[in-house]
């Protein structure tokens, strides 16, 4: 099959996060059917990753391994989400480019090693994992699968660039509780909303640190205050006030250190009578223990790792230009593979982020194809 076709069966599949099943055991069975060592392991109910190898004659150990997320944003207001339209060089569909293209590429670019009977000194994987889209648990579970690898992809869309690195994510919400009381005696309460305001404006003052990419330059840690919301007439002293934050982690920060931080800020608020502050790690969609406490945390590559050259070089075999490397201030599941499997991962995948979980989401065909071709050198670099 085709890299295009390959790429319209996947977006016939609806797998919006928390229904996954379906598409958990297509890939099994597409990937079983080329030739691959494949496993599914439930993560949730009926909700499953899925691990594709194939296997090297002389190391255990994967010389590459690729990573996709196997879950979509929902339709919402998008055209045809789950029939694929063909138009202008591109294929519409939800999960085009976010991140079924990918996906379409390693299958297309293993298919390439399997009918070229390339003989791999070191077997290359494929690993599909659920729940990227919310509370991470797909990729949450790779520590549980005995994955062993020289070096990761992770397939989601760059446009061809070459990611390095993420920052982490933390979403903080901070609740303030103060005492009602009538506004035209405001001496008898404790407006939550004033509190509020101060403690916003020493956290978003506060000096965020700059850290300095090799080959790449200078990033820096952000803060945005993403909602404020309290009180609930003009004429009443409100006793609830929340904030809700948007921490972006640059390499070297943890999330316990932040916190550190912001309970050193608002804990003297604590002190004052009727004042009562808590923080905490909170997102509207996590509800998962074991993700609040672990986090999204910041993840590098080094410039010189060997996967980089080898991404670097296949692109440049293939398009006959170079690729640029770049650090993303977004967030990316290269997090667990650099920092819970110890792997050095990057990120390389067709499509226009911009258009992730858009109603205008749609695969560029000439990328898919190229992403295809790139996988395929890669392959035959790292595990020949
Ligand atoms: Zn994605």
């Amino acid at each position: 099959m085709d890299v295009v076709k390959e790429l319209k069966r996947l977006i016939k599949i609806k797998s919006v996060t928390g229904s996954e099943g379906e598409i958990g055991k297509y890939l099994f069975q597409r990937f079983k059917k080329l030739g691959c060592k494949t496993e599914l392991f439930e993560v949730d109910k009926s909700r499953f990753n899925i691990l594709a190898v194939i296997p090297g004659n002389v190391n255990a150990k994967l010389g590459l391994l690729f990573h996709a997320h196997i879950d979509t944003v929902p339709p919402y207001k998008m055209k045809s989400p789950f029939e694929p339209i063909i138009k202008d060089n591109h294929i519409w569909g939800r999960g085009s480019v976010d991140q079924k293209g990918g996906i379409a590429s390693v299958i297309t670019a293993f298919e390439n090693i399997l009918s070229e009977h390339e003989t791999l000194t070191s077997g290359v994987g494929f690993v599909g994992v659920i729940d990227e889209e919310s509370e991470h648990r797909g990729s949450m579970f790779l520590k549980d699968m005995d994955i062993h690898a020289d070096y990761a992809v992770v397939t989601e869309p760059s446009g061809l660039k070459l990611g390095t690195g993420c920052k982490g994510t933390m979403p903080i919400k901070i609740m303030v509780k103060g005492k009602a009381s009538h506004g035209c005696r405001p001496w008898l309460g404790v407006s939550a909303v004033e509190y509020c305001i101060k403690a916003a404006g020493e956290i978003t003052s506060m000096d965020f640190p700059v850290h300095e990419i090799k080959g790449i330059g200078k990033t820096r840690a952000t803060i945005n205050l993403g909602i404020i919301k309290g009180g609930v007439a003009y004429n009443i002293v409100p006793d609830e006030c929340i904030l809700w934050f948007d921490r972006r982690l640059i390499p070297g920060e943890t999330q316990e250190e932040i916190m550190r931080d912001i309970h050193g800020i608002i804990e003297k608020y604590n002190h004052i009578p009727d004042v009562y502050v808590t923080a905490e790690i909170a997102r509207p969609d996590w509800n998962w223990e074991p993700i609040k406490k672990r986090g999204l945390k910041p993840a590098l590559t080094d410039m010189d790792s060997e996967i980089v050259t080898a991404v670097k070089n296949a692109h440049r075999s293939v398009l006959k230009n170079e690729t640029k490397v770049y650090f993303t201030d977004g967030y990316n599941e290269m997090d667990f593979l650099i920092n819970d499997l110890g792997i050095p991962a990057v990120q390389y995948g067709p499509g226009d982020a911009g258009l992730c979980h858009t109603n205008d989401e749609m695969m560029d065909i000439t990328q898919l194809k190229n992403a295809a071709n790139v996988y395929t050198e890669t392959i035959k670099t790292l595990c020949r």
